[in-house]
């Protein structure tokens, strides 16, 4: 991987939106949404990089963003040095023009079905953009082009599935397709936008390494966007690449795949590790109960003052409503994270705790044995089981069901 000068690079992004006010809605100023707010990332040659958060967390929109989808309300974006909206506008100098940077950022989709024409056989929607690009290629060498892909990716016998329409393919069989017209034109940035989320557990493992296998041969980047911390470090891990960790809009935590999941500093980057089975089940043993003070996720249009974690960070201190910590560089780790525990002189060490404890609040301590994290089950019914609470705490952080009400037909959680 080339770290030279990045493929993309986002310079302290936000992205607002203005919430629609209704026609009997007389505010002066509409809501405004903040999706993203003041992230940098750059993206290299050949880089992975998967963004990791809650549904809402902005990693969508900052995905979007980075592939020149979704126009940033603040802060810059650029492909090889050249503002994309510049170029996009045609502003000032444009040394790259649109056309071509809107080949080399391409994204495959959650849902393959709906970015798939139902009215075109995979022949024509894998030959248009050839053809629309490549003109000096003949329609023969066309097709050979797409059954050559189409037998790349095990989509075979690529005679007869180039024929079919897209309801005649299963989900796998679409994802392949779609994956295949991202990669048509040798891209520099592909954003995979929860690409596997839609597909059998079964089918995702394939479908990561064949992602990861094209990646390789096709010398992209991949930006995946995943609420699924272990997916994350699947895809991550494999590809010797990162993941960024999103909380309300900001970027918390970045780093190494092997360093988040293993050394995570963010208390943030620790909860999402804590209600992921598969990843917790590796520390040794030890028994964490719900650490978080608060359940419910803030409201982006009017988010907490300083660390916007503070509501439910359960380390959170006086200091943290304050001021915002800003990403810095974790010594020898390779990592950035946000958070004024890293820096042993801040006055965070020396602030009154917040808070939150009653004696519904356990506490435990946890990994690094510096602290404790304390338990505020105060949103929970009193009358929830243990299972519960743990399975509904779950839920919030990976959008599942809450599997224990849902077996026992119960939805009093
Ligand atoms: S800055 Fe404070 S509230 Fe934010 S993550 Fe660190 S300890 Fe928690």
């Amino acid at each position: 991987m080339s770290k030279t000068a990045p493929v993309v690079s986002l310079d302290d992004v936000s992205v607002h939106f203005e919430e629609s006010t209704g026609l009997f809605d007389f505010r002066s100023e509409p809501d405004r949404v903040r999706a993203v707010d003041g992230v940098s990332l750059d993206i290299y040659s050949g880089d992975v990089v998967v963004l990791v958060g809650e549904s809402g967390c902005g990693k969508t929109t900052l995905g979007r963003t980075a592939i020149g989808v979704q126009r940033p309300t603040a802060g810059s974006v650029t492909y090889r040095g050249q503002n994309i909206w510049d170029a996009r506008e045609n502003n000032g100098d444009v040394d790259i023009e649109f056309e071509k940077i809107r080949r080399s950022l391409q994204m495959v989709h959650q849902d393959p079905g709906s970015a798939l024409n139902p009215n075109q056989k995979v022949i024509a929607t894998l030959s248009a953009p050839l053809e629309k690009w490549h003109s000096d290629l003949s329609k023969e060498e066309r097709h050979e082009r797409v059954f050559e892909l189409l037998d790349t990716v095990g989509v075979q016998p690529v005679e007869d599935y180039a024929f079919r329409y897209p309801h005649q393919l299963s989900g796998g069989e679409q994802q392949r397709i779609a994956l295949i017209r991202s990669l048509l034109l040798n891209p520099d940035l592909v954003l995979g936008d929860e690409a596997v989320s839609a597909l059998d557990v079964s089918l995702r493992v394939d479908m990561m390494d064949l992602m990861l296998d094209l990646r390789e041969r096709f010398e992209t980047s991949f930006l995946f966007i995943s609420h699924d911390l272990a997916n994350a470090r699947y895809l991550a891990e494999k590809a010797d690449g990162r993941i960024g960790i999103m909380y309300l809009g900001e970027l918390v935590e970045i780093g190494p795949a092997d360093q988040i999941i293993k050394q995570p500093k963010h208390p943030y980057t620790k909860v999402l590790k804590w209600a992921t089975p598969s990843i917790h089940s590796d520390d040794d043993g030890r028994s964490i109960d719900t650490p978080v003070r608060e359940i419910d996720i803030p409201d982006p249009v009017d988010p907490p003052a300083g660390c916007r974690f503070h509501t439910r960070c359960p380390v959170a201190r006086e200091a943290c409503t304050k001021e915002a910590p800003d990403l810095l560089d974790v010594a020898g780790s390779g990592q950035r994270t946000a958070c004024f525990r890293q820096d042993s002189t801040h006055e965070y060490w020396n602030s009154p705790e917040l808070d939150g404890t009653d004696d519904r609040i356990q506490q435990e301590l946890i990994s690094d044995g510096q602290y404790s994290f304390r338990i505020d089950l105060i949103f929970i019914n009193r009358t929830a089981s243990r299972a519960c609470i743990v399975s509904r705490l779950a839920r919030v952080l990976t959008h599942d069901r809450c599997v224990y009400h849902a077996r026992n037909g119960s939805n009093n959680d």
